[in-house]
């Protein structure tokens, strides 16, 4: 996580915020000044060493035990500790050598407000009144400090597990190349956790300019982005967006863009949400999608998409998308196999793709339907284009094939057969029928079917 970025600072409050004793010595510190005794001890209720202290007796045991063992119902004091039954207590016999003693209870429990001097001495009416008064004092004091104490502990318990739910989702987000983002408005203040940084190759201390970040983008997907947060922003909405980016290294990635718009009243003040990259996710489904549609060997369109433009025909009766259909089947494509073996029929499979497509227009579909059959979806419906372009596309095919510094000659015949109100299956038969002439009547050569029976009929 960027140590600077504000995304995730709840552990720091947390340590920030825990409340310390100083408030209860503080107190001691003055009722030692007010009896201008030596050492002023709070107990808990608990045994043990004292739970907070001023003066010399922080952490002595042994005047803790040497209070519990004084202490009794309110106020009991020991104006010489040298009698018979005080004078071998540790805390009297050893250092620092406690003279004087007094404790009050608190109250409710089993706790003590405690003064110890290493002189004896007494306190008067108004002293012990006022050793009373402190007394509940400090109880209500301690108590507060107790639950603070318990507050911290709680308050740092959560920021371990948020720190340890930070670290889980930092090391998540990496790997699934998540990054979180927000943008502060009106200033458009950017701030990005490292997976964002990585996703565009900038490196961490990088001044986040956004006028500069939205740079990086593709001009299609810059476009799309400024109007889809427009529409968030003003509808305080969100959108996703998936966006083409050019890193700061120059690489081309797709990023997913999450976001939502967070108004304070009905302003928006910011705007936040995830970023993920999708590159390779992206180039698998573009793969995909392509080989759904594309013959992988030549580029051309596939037999499915040759069908789904040919069944077009049959959803808008007697309004056919194309004018023509032209079927071709190379000649003398085995012994290109057979002699020269399949690397070099591949090899002759893409150049007659490309004559193809260079016989072709933009808006005519271009198709590999089977081995060596190809077929193209003529646009026009203009009278002897399709002639025009089978007379073409059998001079180009007939000529030679260089392959491997090695040439070799095939041809190609062709059907063709008009739209002319067929169905695609009517069309597909009349076409197929044609290139069979063709290739009956010698090959090389293309020959046209005769119109439909019931266009035919019509016909004088
Ligand atoms: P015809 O003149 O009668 O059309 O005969 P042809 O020699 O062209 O052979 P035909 O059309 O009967 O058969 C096509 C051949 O194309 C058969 C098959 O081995 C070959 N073929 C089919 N797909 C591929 C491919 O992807 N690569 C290669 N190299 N050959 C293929
Ligand atoms: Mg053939």
């Amino acid at each position: 996580m960027h140590a600077s970025n504000g995304l995730y600072d709840a552990t720091d409050l947390c340590s920030s915020l825990a409340p310390g004793a100083d408030t209860v010595v503080a107190f001691l510190d003055r009722v030692r000044e007010a009896f201008a005794v030596r050492a002023v001890l709070l107990l808990g209720p608990e045994g043990g060493a004292p739970a907070w202290a001023s003066g010399g007796a922080t952490s002595d045991a042994a005047a803790a035990a040497l209070c519990r063992a004084v202490s009794g119902e309110g106020l009991r004091v020991v104006p010489d500790l040298a009698a018979p039954r005080w004078r071998t207590h540790p805390a009297v016999a050893g250092a620092p050598g406690w003279r004087f003693v007094a404790t009050h209870t608190l109250g409710s429990g089993p706790g003590l407000l405690a003064l110890l001097d290493a002189r004896p001495r007494r306190l008067t009416r108004v002293q012990e009144r006022r050793l009373a008064d402190f007394s509940v004092a400090a109880e209500s004091l301690g108590r507060l400090a107790r639950a603070g104490e318990g507050l911290a502990q709680a308050l740092a318990a959560q920021g371990r597990a948020l720190a340890h739910s930070r670290k889980i989702f930092d090391r998540a987000a990496t790997a699934a190349r998540i990054g979180v983002w927000e943008c502060a408005l009106p200033d458009e203040t950017l701030t990005w956790t490292d997976q964002v940084y990585a996703m565009f190759d900038l490196p961490r201390d990088a001044p986040l300019d956004r006028d500069r970040i939205v740079a990086c983008y593709a001009p299609d997907s810059r476009a799309a982005l400024a109007e889809a947060r427009g529409r968030a922003i003003a509808e305080r909405g969100g959108f996703t967006l998936d966006a083409e980016i050019v890193t700061g290294q120059g690489r081309r990635r797709w990023i997913r863009i999450n976001a939502v718009v967070e108004c304070e009243g009905a302003d928006p003040v910011r705007i936040f949400g995830m970023k993920q990259d999708i590159t390779e996710e992206k180039l698998l489904a573009d793969r995909t999608r392509y080989l759904a549609e594309f013959d992988a060997m030549t580029g051309l369109a596939n037999r499915a998409t040759f069908q789904a433009r040919l069944a077009a025909l049959d959803e808008a009766p007697g309004r056919s998308p194309f004018g023509a259909l032209l079927l071709i089947d190379l000649d003398g494509f085995k012994p290109v196999n057979d002699t020269l073996g399949h690397p070099a029929g591949d090899a002759c499979l893409v150049e007659v793709a490309g004559r193809l497509r260079g016989s072709c227009r933009d808006g005519d579909l271009v198709a590999r339907i089977g081995g060596d059959e190809f077929a193209v979806l003529l646009a026009t419906t203009a009278p002897g284009i399709a002639e025009e372009v089978a007379a073409r596309l059998v001079a180009a095919l007939g000529q030679p094939v260089a392959w491997a510094g090695r040439t070799f000659s095939i041809g190609a015949s062709i059907g063709i057969a008009r739209a002319d109100g067929r169905s695609s299956a009517e069309l597909y038969a009349a076409a197929d029928a044609a290139l069979y002439a063709a290739k009956a009547e010698g090959r090389a050569r293309f020959r046209v079917a005769a119109g439909p029976p019931a266009l035919s009929a019509r016909t004088p």
